[in-house]
C-alpha cells in the first residue's frame, strides 16, 4: 500500500482548481497529504476504483463525465448524493466507497456566507445537474417556495416531481413567466450556463426589474467574475454574488468528508480563497 493521498478525477481534469484549493486548506491544517489530478476517461471507473483502493487513496473528487456513473458503484450513499442521483466526493474507508454530493450544501453555505440565506421564496433558473442539487437543497434547507424555470419544461417538471416536500414548482423560461415569478421572489439563483464565458447569453434581462429591492441574485458562474446577469442586478441595487465561494465551500465540505471531522469552515474557505487570488 502506498502513502495516503487524495485525488480529483475526470476527463478533462487538468484545469480543475481542486488541487489548488485542497492543497491550501491542507497546508493551513498542517497536514502533509498530497492531492493530485488524475485523468479517468468515461468507462474507466472500475479500473480506477480498484487502483485507488490498492494505492492508499483516502478519497477523491469527481467531475465530468463520472458524477452519475459513480452512483451504482458506491457501497454507501450520503443523503445528498442519494437525493440528487450524482456523486462528486468519494471517501474510501476500510475498502468501502462512500459517495457524497456537495453541490447543494456548498451553494447553501456560499449563500449564507454572502448574507443571502435563509430565504423563503426562490427562483431557480435551470433544471440541469447543478439546478437539481441546488433546488433540492433549498427545499430541504427550509425554503417555502422554489420555482424551477427551465427552457425545456419537461426537465423542470421531472425535477419538481422528484421533490418529496413539494416545495418545488416547475415553470417555463419565457420573459413573462420569469418577470411574474421574480416579482414574488426574495432570491434568484442562476444555475444555467447562460452568461458563462464561451456560452450563450440571456435574450433579455428585463425580468430582473421585477425583483423586489431587497432581493438577492446569486450566479453559480464565476468565469467571468461578473456575468451580465450580476452586472444588471448590481446596477439595480440588488445584493449580488458569484459562484466562486460555492466552489470553495464545496472543497471545504469535501475535506470534512475526507478527514471525517468538522473543520473551521470560514477559516478553510479563507485559505482556499487566498490561494485562488494569489
Ligand atoms: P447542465 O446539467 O448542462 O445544465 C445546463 C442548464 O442550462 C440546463 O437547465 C439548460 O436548459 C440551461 N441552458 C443551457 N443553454 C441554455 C439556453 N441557451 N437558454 C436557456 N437555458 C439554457 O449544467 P450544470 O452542470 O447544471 O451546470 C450549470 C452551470 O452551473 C454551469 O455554468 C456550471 O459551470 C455552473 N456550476 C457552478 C458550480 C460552482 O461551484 N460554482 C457548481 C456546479 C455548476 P435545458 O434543460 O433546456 O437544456
Amino acid at each position: 500500500m502506498s502513502a495516503a493521498m487524495l485525488q480529483v478525477i475526470g476527463d478533462p481534469v487538468l484545469h480543475s482548481k481542486s488541487p489548488l484549493l485542497h492543497t491550501a486548506m491542507l497546508a493551513r491544517l498542517g497536514l502533509e497529504l498530497p492531492y493530485t489530478p488524475r485523468v479517468v476517461p468515461k468507462g474507466g471507473l472500475p479500473d480506477y476504483l480498484a487502483w485507488a483502493k490498492a494505492h492508499g487513496v483516502m478519497g477523491f473528487n469527481a467531475t465530468m463525465p463520472h458524477k452519475e456513473d459513480l452512483v451504482p458503484l458506491m457501497d454507501e450513499l450520503g443523503a445528498d448524493a442519494a437525493r440528487v442521483g450524482a456523486v462528486n466526493t468519494v471517501c474510501v474507508r476500510g475498502g468501502k466507497l462512500i459517495g457524497h454530493n456537495t453541490d447543494g450544501a456548498g451553494c447553501l453555505a456560499a449563500l449564507e456566507a454572502a448574507g443571502l440565506w435563509p430565504r423563503q421564496r426562490v427562483v431557480v433558473l435551470g433544471a440541469g445537474g447543478a439546478a437539481k442539487a441546488v433546488a433540492l437543497a433549498l427545499a430541504a434547507g427550509g425554503a417555502r417556495q422554489v420555482w424551477v424555470c427551465n427552457r425545456t419544461l419537461s426537465k423542470a417538471d421531472a425535477l419538481a416531481q422528484a421533490d418529496p416536500s413539494q416545495v418545488l414548482t416547475a415553470a417555463d423560461f419565457s420573459p413573462d413567466t420569469l418577470a411574474r415569478l421574480c416579482a414574488r421572489a426574495e432570491l434568484l439563483v442562476n444555475c444555467t450556463n447562460l452568461g458563462m464565458a464561451g456560452c450563450g447569453q440571456f435574450d433579455s434581462l428585463d425580468f430582473l426589474d421585477a425583483l423586489p429591492p431587497e432581493a438577492g441574485v446569486f450566479d453559480l458562474i464565476y468565469h467571468p467574475e461578473e456575468t451580465a446577469l450580476l452586472s444588471r442586478a448590481r446596477q439595480l441595487g440588488l445584493a449580488v454574488h458569484n459562484g466562486l465561494t460555492m466552489l470553495v465551500y464545496q472543497a471545504v465540505l469535501a475535506l470534512e468528508y475526507f478527514l471525517d471531522r468538522p473543520l473551521d469552515r470560514r477559516a478553510m474557505a479563507r485559505a482556499a480563497l487566498e490561494a485562488l487570488e494569489a
